[in-house]
């Protein structure tokens, strides 16, 4: 029986959000409504930078919950999720 990947919707946010790395440069034209939030990491512990750019991206795609994660850890996570796809894909189980 085939399921649907309706259990996985961070899966698409998390893969949608690194596509703002790309935007973040355009946000330095100055008009800018938000500031860098200081977000502590859940995985690391590590303060890091919830950057204007980003908070605008996620305003835009109506996601009310900040980022969890720092970059390298949502990196990290993403690697992750990315090996449970592929298994998942090749019929590989770990
Ligand atoms: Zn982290």
């Amino acid at each position: 029986m085939r399921s649907t990947t309706t259990d996985a919707p961070e899966i698409m946010s998390d893969s949608d959000f690194e596509n703002v790395q790309l935007n973040d440069s355009l946000s330095e034209h100055g008009t800018s409504e938000f500031d860098d939030i200081p977000i502590q990491c859940v995985d690391c512990s590590q303060m890091f930078d919830w950057t204007a750019g980003e908070q605008a991206f996620y305003k835009a795609k109506q996601l009310e919950n900040p980022p969890k994660r720092c970059k390298p850890c949502k990196i990290a996570k993403n690697r992750r999720l990315e090996a449970i796809e592929i298994a998942r894909l090749t019929g590989k189980n770990t």
